[in-house]
């Protein structure tokens, strides 16, 4: 007789395990400096997952306890029929929250498409509002794809959208008030994320470039005091409030903040990589089991609940250290 799995996933210290990103392609139409080489080579189509295999992920950790699933990559609206999960997965009975992250650059085809399929909100990436500097950190991204993405997603009913910046020294750290300015005149929230070491770049020394969150923070403070929240979120965002706007601002800062203590999730790669730990290679091969045991859910959320016992206790990034972690962001599912 099989041991009955517990309904909730808890690691050795603790922690609850309720949100999972899931990762649905590692390729993208964007080659951002701090995440990928310009040359970046993607894995070969059939060892990626296919949609039905991401609903068998899905469905597995949601009768695990699972209660977020955000949808990442790569760049995920690059993937082609992810409606067709989309809505399969935000179905899924227990599921309260469907969440997806995108460079925006295909929002303003697909945003009705993704409201229709029940993701509930957007995280879009916007490292600068200046069309050659757009262009130069994303290496080919046009801005005003992006803008007008972001309109699509307010047309289509997205509330709270969160714009995610990658503040880097010497690129875009004199356009933090800026950045902050246009969310408040948008209504959206903005993230500040510190960059982090996955992956050997080329295109600049990431111990020069690592501008850290306090400094955005002050920097901010200048022209808008901000009010220290305790409204905590699913992810390991820290956020502040303005006075005289609804706008929130976020702080992702794995360097001068660490979260770990409160990690709450799990990621899988594009390849069916189970991840303990952005920064750290524990990981379990979920699409072996996929692939092994087709359709035998309890075989995966057996898989599932024994990895819980590897997840780590933290990441150890250091600014100025070595790339220790060889996993590019676009495979990790960020
Ligand atoms: N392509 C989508 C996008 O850009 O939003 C989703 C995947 S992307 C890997 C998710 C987030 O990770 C983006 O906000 C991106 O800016 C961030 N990111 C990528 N590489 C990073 C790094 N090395 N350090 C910190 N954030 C990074
Ligand atoms: Fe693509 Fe997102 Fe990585 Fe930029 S951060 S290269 S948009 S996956």
């Amino acid at each position: 007789m099989p041991e009955k799995l517990p309904e909730a996933l808890v690691d050795r210290f603790g922690r609850h395990v309720d949100y999972v990103r899931l990762s649905v392609t590692d390729r993208c139409d964007f080659r951002c400096v701090y995440c990928m080489p310009e040359d970046t080579r993607f894995v070969p189509r059939a060892e990626i997952l296919a949609l039905e295999e991401l609903l068998a992920l899905g469905r597995a950790f949601v009768a695990l306890g699972v209660r977020r699933i955000r949808i990442t990559g790569g760049e995920p609206l690059v993937r082609r029929d992810l409606p067709w999960l989309l809505e399969r997965l935000a179905r899924l009975p227990g599921l309260d929250e469907l969440t997806l992250t995108t460079n925006g650059s295909r929002l303003a085809e697909l945003a009705g498409a993704l409201a229709a399929a029940g993701v509930g909100r957007l995280n879009v990436s916007l490292d600068s509002l200046r069309p050659e500097r757009f262009a130069a950190i994303t290496r080919v991204g046009k801005l005003e794809r992006v803008l007008a993405g972001l309109e699509a997603a307010r047309a289509a009913g997205f509330a709270r959208i969160r714009i995610n910046a990658v503040i880097l020294k010497g690129r875009n750290e004199d356009e933090v008030l800026d950045l902050v300015d246009f969310a408040r005149a948008q209504g959206f929230d903005i993230a500040f994320i510190e960059e982090m070491p996955l992956g050997a770049i080329r295109s600049h020394d990431r111990a020069e470039s690592f501008y850290p969150s306090d400094r955005i923070r002050a920097d901010i403070a200048r022209r808008y005091p901000l009010i220290r929240s305790t409204a905590g979120t699913a992810g390991p965002a820290r956020y502040d409030r303005m006075a005289d706007s609804a706008t929130r601002v976020g702080f992702i800062s794995p360097h001068s903040h660490n979260f770990c203590e409160q990690c709450n999730r799990v990621r899988v790669t594009a390849q069916g990589r189970l991840l303990l730990c952005l920064g750290q290679e524990h990981s379990v091969d979920l699409r072996a089991i996929l692939r092994d045991r087709p359709g035998d859910d309890g075989a995966l959320q057996e898989a599932i609940v024994k990895a819980l016992a590897i997840k780590p206790r933290g990441h150890d990034f250091q600014v100025g250290g070595e790339a220790r972690i060889v996993r590019f962001m676009n495979h990790t599912g960020g």
